[in-house]
């Protein structure tokens, strides 16, 4: 970690740190262990922790279970990508909030994305250590963290960043809040791909009867609260909390039935692996899509949004 100061998540005081170990003045102690900094409070909410072994128990079939690589993911992933790595430079510190198995971080690596610092961070220690070891490189850092508790000092960032993971929060305002006293002021907020409230409320309503034809499977504990968000959620928190937003992109429509489409026939059916469409398909859809979000009013009946924050 290069000229990044760090804070105790528990008592707010400045970190020492040597190579095993990290503690502060009242004596709160962190470990270093295998290249990962473990920086977790001791005090972790139920939702949080159940969320947290969700994920890793599910890192090694998370890409193809949830789509990511088919085009119709890939391309909105690859489009908040290029907008940092576009604006990011040798002095630049980017902080990637619950990365996961490092999809993004692969993506950016492939960018040669010049940064001072790339923080991938992430709830689970354990999807750390999947990540840290299958994306061997030095130029990253990898920190557990909670988000509504980050343990570095204000202003030190110039990007800060996640993709589907703000809903799984169970405490939005807490960790926006966090994300915004680390943020230096210029920098860069960004909510990738978050949920449609509008859709997100159907799909709550269906999902009764949905679990009583499909086969049982396991549900990340943090998708059972969520809400989901509206394009005013996000004008409103703009808003309230002083930050510019300069970019909400609407994300799927028909893409959006063909993902879940393409989800219920593979577990209808109990296929050995979800659907693929041709690239081609994949295109005209992400294109159809395009063209219809130029409509007014229309833009709000996209499955996800994407929402790019600049603060003052
Ligand atoms: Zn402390």
């Amino acid at each position: 970690m290069r000229d990044l100061e760090l804070i105790c998540p528990e008592c707010k005081s400045g970190l020492i740190s040597n190579n095993t170990q990290l503690s502060c003045s009242n004596n709160h102690t962190f470990y270093i262990k295998n290249g990962v900094f473990n920086l977790l409070p001791k005090s972790l909410d139920e939702v949080t922790c159940n969320d947290a072994y969700y994920h890793a128990a599910q890192k090694e079939t998370w890409v193809e279970q949830n789509q990511i690589d088919a085009q119709r993911n890939l391309f909105f992933h690859k489009r908040i990508v290029k907008f940092i790595s576009t604006r990011s430079n040798e002095k630049s510190n980017i902080l990637e909030i619950g990365g996961g198995v490092g999809f993004d971080l692969e993506l950016f690596l492939n960018t040669k994305v010049a940064f001072s610092n790339y923080i991938f961070s992430e709830i689970s220690n354990e999807m750390l250590s999947y990540v840290s070891e299958r994306i061997n490189n030095n130029i990253i850092t990898y920190c557990c963290i909670d988000a509504k508790n980050i343990p570095f000092k204000k202003n030190q960032f110039d990007f800060v960043y996640m993709i589907a993971a703000f809903h799984h929060f169970t405490d939005t305002h807490k960790a926006l809040e966090e994300m915004i006293r680390i943020t230096r002021n210029g920098g860069y907020i960004l909510f990738g791909i978050e949920p449609n409230k509008r859709w997100f409320r159907l799909v709550s309503v269906m999902k009764g009867f949905f679990r009583k034809i499909l086969p049982q499977k396991r549900h990340s504990p943090a998708d059972e609260k969520t809400e989901g968000f509206t394009a005013n959620d996000f004008k409103e928190m703009g808003e309230s909390w002083g930050l510019k937003l300069i970019k909400l992109e609407s994300v799927w429509f028909f893409c959006g039935f063909i993902h879940y489409g393409l989800e219920f026939l593979y577990r209808m059916f109990h296929l050995k692996k979800r659907v693929r469409l041709p690239l081609f398909l994949e295109k005209i859809f992400i294109y159809l899509d395009k063209c219809l979000f130029i409509f007014p009013g229309i833009k709000n009946l996209c499955w996800h949004y994407t929402a790019i924050y600049q603060k003052n």
